[in-house]
């Protein structure tokens, strides 16, 4: 290196808006066309080869479950074998690359993904993950890129901050990749999140075997493409196509695993963690395990709150992208006084929002992820329908005949432990209590106590007092809290994303905090005037003075 280079300081991507006659517009609806009329073929990508199987397995919209996409090629264990080896073979070459020709492939990447390759990540994620045009871009493209971003700036820095060294001597910090390789085991539901957790590890010079949930496998493809396309070497990540059991099986007895980044629901984190747990003997080193997991988040609202704001924050924060947020509103908690304007602002609002394929603009609803959701969230609604202690005030539709559409459902609960209050149900449900306007101290503790997660929450309030109050109370109950605002849409940079108790373990995506966990310290200190003799000046004998 000839120049303590700095990487061009990081920006948050604009949110194009795609309103009617706009560039962004025309080019996403001719996109979304010509995707629609290829049937794409998907191979994995292991070692930088294309890796076809005979095991084909058909992808759809979620929203129209007759129109083909494409296939994609499913593999077995022998594939994460594969992927396991090329990801140790290409570990040298790449941990020895400097930082910045590394930070250089990933910001060409950001760049085509804010330009060339915009209207393709988005336009993939509306058809694979029924997403509306503004969810979409707010995820695959803007998040995307940011992460991207931020994370070679965030890089930098760790690098840069070095210890203290006393006179004729130089300590140095110099920041390891982890030794093996990690797995990036990612969700269906961001787009974003599934490029960051291989991405992440891989700037700070780890090598990755990425396995995607099924259910995003057709934008994943895509970033894939552009990856490759800016340069990343053979082998830095590899893309692998298998079930959950099979990767997990494979790569958490093999001795060179050496962490996971993981996204997706607590139940598996958990069994991971247990798996991890149990070959620990196994391991060359103790595996970093990052994992953000699943939500029940709360609003609750004050009595001095403002009611038109709340009614928006529950209408946007339950149901965008249909409530498959993990951040998603979904328990909410009213006070008696304002519950009747509440209740008709809210119900105005949804039941005017528009739902359908979306192909078409004019939709803000779209449809959920598959059958397996579908079923499982109709099975709580037709619950709600006949429990003495729930009513369905808005929705409770559901068909699936042409997608996997079910309404957005506002359910009022007299119990505040009924099970909508406290499972995380990751569809378009959210439960209402109504609590006695002058009990906000007895309903906080309700709020604290009544699901395993603390991932994100918000208050409403006029009340400073409260608004203090409340932030103190319950700071243990979100990893991400707001005050007067929806639960959702943390962006990165602005609001480091994660949460505690049974939502993860906190190590914030898109921060410093989750860069240093893929990177292993070593000190090195280097003396200038090195001691020659080993006697310190107390043993010395003490110099008889003569008077
Ligand atoms: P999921 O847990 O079903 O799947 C996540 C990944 O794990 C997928 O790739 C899946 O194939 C794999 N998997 C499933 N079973 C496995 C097993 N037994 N062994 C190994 N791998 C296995 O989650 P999902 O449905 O894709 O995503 C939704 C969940 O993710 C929700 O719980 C949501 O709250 C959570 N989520 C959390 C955050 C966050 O930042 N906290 C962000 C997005 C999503």
């Amino acid at each position: 290196m000839k120049g303590l280079y700095q990487a061009p300081p990081a920006k948050n991507e604009p949110v194009l808006s795609y309103a009617p006659e706009s560039p962004e517009r025309i080019k996403l609806k001719k996109t979304i066309g010509q995707l629609r009329m290829t049937e794409m073929d998907i191979p994995m990508i292991i070692d930088g080869k294309e890796v076809r199987t005979d095991n084909k397995i058909r992808i759809h919209p979620p929203h129209e479950i007759k129109h083909t996409l494409g296939y994609y090629h499913r593999g077995d264990a022998s594939h994460v074998e594969m992927a396991i080896q090329a990801a140790l073979d290409a570990k040298e070459k790449w941990a020895a690359m400097s930082w910045k020709h590394r930070a250089s492939i990933f910001l060409r990447a950001a760049s085509m993904i804010a330009g060339p390759y915009r209207a393709r990540v988005n336009a993939s994620t509306m058809l694979g993950q029924s997403k509306s045009a503004h969810q979409a871009e707010i995820d695959a493209a803007c998040e995307m890129v940011d992460f991207l971003r931020f994370n070679v700036e965030y890089m930098t820095e760790i690098f840069t901050r070095q210890p203290e060294s006393a006179p004729h001597i130089w300590n140095r910090i110099e920041q390891r990749p982890l030794e093996g390789f990690v797995f990036a085991l990612t969700p269906f539901n961001f787009t974003s999140i599934a490029g960051n957790l291989p991405t992440a590890p891989a700037m700070m010079g780890n090598t990755v075997v990425w396995k995607v949930s099924n259910q995003q496998v057709y934008s994943a493809h895509v970033l894939m493409e552009v990856f490759r396309e800016a340069g990343l070497p053979d082998g830095v990540i590899n893309l692998v196509f298998v079930s959950g059991p099979v990767a997990g099986k494979v790569i958490f007895s093999h001795p060179d695993f050496a962490g996971i980044h993981f996204t997706g629901s607590t139940a598996v984190f958990q069994n991971i963690w247990k798996t991890i747990g149990e070959n620990i003997h196994k391991y060359k080193s103790y595996p970093r395990i990052v994992g953000e997991t699943g939500g029940k988040n709360f609003v609750l609202i004050h009595k001095t709150a403002n009611p038109s704001q709340v009614a928006t924050a529950i209408t946007r924060g339950a149901f965008e992208y249909q409530g498959q947020k993990c951040s998603a509103a979904s328990r909410i908690y009213v006070p008696d006084n304002l519950w009747p304007e509440i209740k008709e602002l809210m119900l105005a609002q949804v039941n005017s929002i528009t739902m359908g394929p979306p192909e078409r603009f004019g939709n803000f609803f779209n449809a959920v992820i598959d059958e397996g959701s579908f079923d499982k969230l109709a099975g709580f609604i037709d619950r709600a329908k006949t429990d003495k202690d729930a009513e369905i005030i808005s929705g409770g539709g559901y068909d699936k005949s042409v997608g996997y559409y079910i309404e957005p459902t506002v359910i009022v609960t007299t119990d505040p432990h009924y099970i909508t209050m406290e499972e995380e149900l990751f569809g378009p449900i959210v439960t209402i209590y109504i609590y006695e306007a002058d009990k906000f101290e007895e309903v906080m503790e309700l709020v604290d106590t009544t699901s395993i997660y603390a991932l994100t929450g918000s208050i409403f309030a006029k009340d400073r007092y409260v608004i203090e109050r409340a932030s103190e109370r319950l700071k243990n109950a979100a990893g991400n809290f707001y005050i007067n605002d929806k639960p959702t849409g943390a962006v990165v940079s602005q609001q480091p994303f994660g949460g505690a108790r049974g939502s993860g373990t906190n190590d914030k995506a898109g921060s410093e905090l989750n860069l240093l966990r893929w990177v292993s310290p070593r000190t090195i200190k280097e003396c200038f005037l090195p001691a020659e003799d080993y006697k310190y000046p107390f043993l010395e004998k003490p110099v008889c003075k003569k008077h």
